[in-house]
């Protein structure tokens, strides 16, 4: 399976942004076996979609509503975001679970949502600096109910709160620890979930990139900050091919 590099622009970046972004992508060919993406903010998704033309990403949301439709103020629903369409959505990123108080049950719902109509839920879990020594329950706890999904749709990201944008990458150590744990988890009981992709998110940059890929049970990236200025993001893929 294809190794998936998901960038993250999180609020950042105005709308005159997309076409200069996209335009440095254009002028390259690639020649790897990587599936790159980003999740933009869902206003600019169908333009992101329009300006990536010959390039190799896929366009993704940040969030989702976990309603179907109605009265709901400022929501975005799956069904809208697949009539753009999007090909992926996060969900529980922890600046999500933190800041707008987002359960592991809200989480849930969000991506049967986003299964039900097709799109790709990046699932994102990561325990706190004061939770690091008990990362397992923390994990269990956040992944409560995921066995409920369709792993043939569902890619996990772990991200340890820590590492979001602080410069603070986990350990490689630490990384393949926990990596491990989630692949074993997922090999529990009668489940088959060995297929589903478990990424690593959390300052990640073209200096770590390659060392952190490579590592046994990470299928991927999800990189927030390297991802906001094209010519970063672009170096930074080119140290994975
Ligand atoms: C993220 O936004 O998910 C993230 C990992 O951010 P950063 O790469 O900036 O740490």
């Amino acid at each position: 399976m294809k190794k998936l590099i998901l960038g993250n622009w999180k609020m950042q970046k105005l709308f005159s942004d997309i076409n200069p972004y996209f335009k440095v992508f254009k002028a390259k060919t690639y020649n790897f076996s990587l599936k790159l993406g980003l999740a933009v903010p869902t206003l600019y998704a169908k333009s992101c979609l329009e300006a990536i033309e010959t390039t190799p990403f896929m366009i993704g949301a940040q969030n989702v509503s976990e309603y179907d439709n109605g009265a709901y103020t400022g929501e975005i629903s799956a069904k809208m975001l697949a009539s753009i369409p999007v090909s992926f959505c996060l969900v529980g990123h922890s600046e999500r679970r933190q800041l707008f108080h987002e359960t592991s049950a809200v989480v849930l719902k969000k991506a049967k949502k986003l299964q039900e109509v097709g799109i790709l839920p990046i699932f994102c879990i990561g325990e706190t600096l004061n939770e690091k020594n008990n990362f397992k329950t923390v994990l269990k706890q956040q992944l409560e109910g995921v066995f409920e999904l369709n792993p043939k749709n569902l890619v996990i990201a772990y991200e340890p709160v820590w590492a979001i944008g602080t410069g603070k990458t986990a350990s490689l150590e630490d990384i393949l620890e926990v990596h491990s744990y989630i692949k074993s988890f997922f090999k529990e009981g009668s489940y088959d979930f060995s297929q589903v992709q478990v990424l690593y998110g959390g300052s990640v940059s073209a200096s770590n990139a390659a060392s952190i890929l490579k590592l046994a049970n990470v299928d991927g990236l999800l990189i927030g900050g390297a991802s906001l200025e094209a010519l970063e993001f672009e170096k930074l893929i080119c140290t994975l091919s």
